[in-house]
């Protein structure tokens, strides 16, 4: 018989970079299918999934902002973006056959539910994979501090970061390939180094929750379920 998971309760943050695969823009719907795949795994394990989306494949609100605009309104644009990333991704999930749920920190009924902690939570309950669309809802806020925040109101036993590599490295391994790799690190310790895992807000959430980060590379397939079922490999980040 396998394992019981590591966790049954978690929080993907999936960036969506992660989503846009080798394209420059948007989605592909091939790399979209991989990673439902994934969580599928997941969720065969019995694990209850809360997936965060980025929006950065479409837009940041920053791109606003740099070139003189209003930040907040760049930055609705690209909690909007979010919203499009995660119908995408339940797209592929339900082309599995799973169950799934968007729910948007923005009121958008005839697209989606909104969020309450409480409809997602009976979500989960029911087996369903719940993706959070629209961050925070608020501007000047980040999707990896909204994935702390959820991870939070749903008593996430870990955040799961999915990246582009299979953890935490020193620097950029792609830059610099003799920087070192991390196999576990507290969350002061990630805030101290300055490293650019998660930014500084989400840290500090995660950490006064006790939440642990689970850093892993979104590239290699069937990782999630590695390591749920206690193999793997990722940095785990915990106090
Ligand atoms: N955003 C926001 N508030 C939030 C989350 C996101 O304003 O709570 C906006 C912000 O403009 C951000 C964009 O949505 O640049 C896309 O999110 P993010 O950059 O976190 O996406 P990722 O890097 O994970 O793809």
């Amino acid at each position: 018989m396998p394992n019981a998971p590591v966790y049954k309760k978690i929080l993907l943050k999936a960036s969506g970079e992660a989503l846009m695969g080798k394209q420059g823009f948007g989605i592909d719907v091939t790399v979209a299918d991989r990673i439902a795949a994934d969580i599928a795994e997941a969720r065969a394990m019995g694990v209850q999934v809360g997936v965060v989306v980025g929006g950065g494949n479409i837009f940041r609100g920053v791109a606003v902002a740099s070139k003189g605009g209003d930040r907040v309104t760049g930055d609705h644009m690209g909690m909007l973006a979010t919203v499009i990333n995660a119908l995408a991704l339940a797209t592929s999930l339900r082309k599995l056959g799973i169950n799934t749920e968007v729910l948007s920190a923005i009121a958008m009924p005839e697209i989606c539910q909104s969020f309450s902690q409480r409809a997602a939570l009976h979500h989960l309950e029911k087996g369903r994979v719940v993706i959070f669309a629209g961050g925070t809802g608020n501007p000047f806020f980040t999707t990896d501090s909204a994935a702390a925040l959820r991870a939070a109101e749903l008593g996430a036993q870990a955040i799961f970061k999915a990246t582009q590599v299979d953890g935490i490295y020193s620097a950029d391994p792609k830059q610099f390939p003799d920087a070192e790799r991390y196999d576990e690190l507290t969350h002061d310790e990630i805030l101290d180094k300055g490293l650019a895992v998660m930014d500084v807000a989400a840290v500090a959430l995660a950490r006064e929750n006790s939440i642990p980060i689970i850093v892993f590379s979104i590239h290699e397939k069937g990782q999630l379920a590695a390591i749920l079922g206690g193999g793997g490999t990722a940095t785990i980040v915990k106090d």
